[in-house]
């Protein structure tokens, strides 16, 4: 468990709102500039009551938009400091399969930016598919392309690893006003038996069970979120189970173990990552779309440039609040 602290001083350089995996990797950029840094969160740590909990989080370099895959090549690379500094092995690779029918243009993106990157990889047809991997039925004549550089973040020990150093965590009894911080309004489904990823994922936590994400569900209020599911929930557990049924026929169907799980979603399903339009001293990190923990090292040094006044390392267009330009002025 991180180490919690009292506010040791009145006067900080910088204060996180929010020690999920996104918070925590901006305090420990931050602190590690050197400046008083406090990250605050309303819960005791660990909690579960976000989206940063678990025993596994996917990492892998097939993106179809070109600026993740820039910035997972990075992303990598911090993952590695933090286990070096940690002392702690917090990532194993597994390699990972994406399916998708030939034509469609997101699978085409993906393939492209493993060839542009690099990434090491194999593409497959329908028939070399299913001779390669016998348990997985492409069901409307879907292919392949494989990243092998992917695997699995060991999440809940990343968020304590990262922490734990350097920074001062301080529980907050109550939410910070005005604060919307970045539990979110969509949840996601998790059984255990991957829509269109696959990952080599018979798990450490599971063995013998496949972890399975519908990376969408019924909108759910942060709120009220240990509210036991509503009726409207069992479609989503159906859509799975249909899935599994179609796509993985040697499993059994039937979720050993099922999670109601937070996602914040942008419209778009980009990151937003700017400063406030108003309030130039505060940065906001939003939206990470039930995708964003492998990015964490990155994102976390993008809001600590932010908030320092640096020139981002990245180019940062894809994750301007303004891009969304109907945004209610509640919303900020
Ligand atoms: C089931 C599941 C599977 C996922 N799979 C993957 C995956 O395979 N790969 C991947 O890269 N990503 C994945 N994601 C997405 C990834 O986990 C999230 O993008 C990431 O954890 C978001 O981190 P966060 O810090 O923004 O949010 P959170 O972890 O929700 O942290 C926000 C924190 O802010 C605090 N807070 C909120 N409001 C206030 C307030 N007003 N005052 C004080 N504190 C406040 C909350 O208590 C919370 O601790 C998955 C997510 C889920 C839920």
């Amino acid at each position: 468990m991180a180490a919690a602290v009292e506010p040791h001083s009145s006067l900080y350089d910088t204060i996180v709102v929010g020690a999920g995996i996104q918070g925590s990797f901006t305090a420990y950029h931050l602190a590690k500039r050197g400046g008083e840094t406090l990250l605050l969160d309303q819960f005791p740590l660990p909690h579960s009551r976000g989206s940063s909990h678990g025993q596994s989080r996917i990492i892998r370099r097939a993106y179809p938009q070109e600026h993740y895959a820039q910035m997972m090549a990075e992303s990598y690379r911090l993952w590695e400091q933090l286990e070096a500094e940690a002392g702690a092995s917090l990532y194993r690779q597994t390699g990972l399969l994406v399916l998708g029918a030939n034509a469609n243009p997101e699978f085409q993106r993906c393939c492209r930016t493993l060839v542009k990157h690099n990434v090491p990889g194999e593409l497959f047809t329908t028939e070399s598919l299913h001779r390669r991997f016998p348990g997985i039925q492409p069901y409307h004549g879907e292919v392949g392309v494989s990243d092998h550089t992917a695997g699995v973040l060991s999440a809940d020990r990343a968020l304590r690893a990262v922490q734990t150093l350097r920074i001062n965590v301080c529980y907050w009894k109550e939410k910070v006003p005005g604060a919307y911080g970045v539990s979110a309004n969509f949840p996601c489904f998790l059984a255990l038996c991957a829509p269109h990823h696959i990952y080599g994922l018979p798990s450490n936590e599971y063995p013998g069970l496949v972890k399975i994400c519908y990376h969408s569900g019924s909108p759910a209020d942060p709120e009220e979120r240990d509210r036991p599911p509503e009726a409207s929930a069992l479609p989503d557990i159906q859509i799975l189970q249909d899935f599994v049924s179609k796509y993985l026929p040697g499993l059994v169907p039937e979720p050993a173990v099922v999670e109601h799980c937070m996602y914040t979603n942008t419209p778009d399903e980009d990151f937003v990552l700017d400063r406030h339009p108003k309030f130039s001293n505060i940065i906001i990190g939003a939206g990470f779309s039930g995708h964003g923990f492998k990015l964490a090292p990155v994102v976390g040094k993008l809001l600590c440039q932010l908030s320092v006044g640096e020139e981002p390392s990245y180019a940062m267009e894809p994750f301007r609040i303004h891009r969304f330009p109907g945004l209610p002025a509640p919303a900020l």
